[in-house]
């Protein structure tokens, strides 16, 4: 039987999805359950482990060569547990032996979620044929991955590239991580709508107060919504530059619900990004959305985990 699909999982607040993914990042087979993410560790791995039998009913299981798991974090994926900041009744939760315990001989790999989008991103998406990259997801929180040299880096704990926790306002704001003025504390949709409301702006007559609400004020030209996206563009250039500078990435793509904002971000930001990233060897520096939706995260799942397992056929195209 030729083994030549990876089996991915992709855990966040709400959803847990599942697929097995063959060597073009096609979803053969999907499954999905709601996270009771309210509930005890035990019930949310249950419904993990609803997502892996369906998956494992399929005749396709056969041909699965290695299971790549990606969470939302913190994750450690030496010791192959998950605290997830939104399901907390997971905290240092085993959630690779309970996967392993369900798939048998498989080699498990698991990576954060922002790191699993910049698998996807790498292979099939924005990234594609880029050596080196960052790659961003920017929602309810900030999060994001790295490929050097070609090949993904998730670090030894799985969650390198975390540039939502880099500070880039030394004095600026307490953050949620303990630090001050992160890139998230600045750049997230919470934080974009909360610093448009403390500056005067007001939701319309829907209440919608939403990052999503700002930036519809801010392409109606409200001056308070533009100036929080300005701030957030701001942010996520100096994480940026500083990462640029650092490795040498030549791209960052930036996903998530914030993105969707579009031009009222990326304008900003890309103008931001020439003041930050001034340095020769950084100046060819590219800002672009992601491309991989929704499906990001299984898909990017599915290609940590067959770069763990050194699977030819899973080589992200050049
Ligand atoms: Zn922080």
């Amino acid at each position: 039987m030729q083994t030549d699909l990876s089996a991915a999982l992709d855990i966040g607040g709400t959803k847990i999805a599942g697929a097995l993914v063959d060597a073009q990042g096609r979803l053969v087979v999907r499954a999905a359950r709601p996270t009771p993410a309210d509930q005890d560790g035990a019930t949310v791995m249950r419904a993990v482990a609803e997502v892996v039998r369906e998956l494992a009913a399929a005749p396709e299981w056969a041909r699965v060569a290695a299971v790549g798991i990606g969470s939302a974090g913190p994750v450690d994926a030496a010791a192959g547990t998950v605290s997830p900041v939104n399901i907390p009744g997971w905290r240092d939760f085993p959630l690779v032996a309970g996967v392993r315990a369900l798939a048998g001989e498989l080699p498990v790999t698991l990576v954060g979620d922002g790191v699993a989008m910049t698998a996807a991103e790498h292979w099939q998406g924005a990234a594609r044929g880029h050596d080196n990259a960052l790659c961003m997801v920017v929602s309810t929180g900030v999060g994001g991955g790295l490929v050097l040299d070609g090949r993904l880096h998730p670090g030894p704990s799985g969650n390198a590239g975390h540039i939502g926790h880099i500070s880039v306002d030394l004095d600026g704001d307490p953050c949620p991580c303990g630090a001050r003025g992160c890139v998230e504390r600045i750049a997230s949709g919470p934080n974009i709508a909360r610093r448009a409301l403390a500056n005067g702006w007001r939701p319309g007559p829907d209440g919608d107060a939403s990052a999503a609400a700002v930036a519809a004020a801010a392409r109606a030209g409200d001056p308070v919504a533009l100036s929080s996206f300005e701030r957030a563009g701001q942010a996520l250039a100096a994480g940026i530059a500083a990462t640029a500078t650092l490795v040498e990435i030549d791209i960052a793509v930036i996903g998530g619900g914030v993105a969707g904002a579009g031009d009222v971000l990326f304008d900003p930001l890309r103008t931001a990004l020439r003041d930050y990233a001034t340095l020769s060897f950084v100046s060819g520096l590219t800002v672009v959305p992601a491309q991989m939706g929704t499906d990001a995260g299984v898909v990017g799942a599915a290609a940590a985990a067959a770069q763990r397992s050194r699977l030819d056929a899973f080589t992200p195209a050049p």
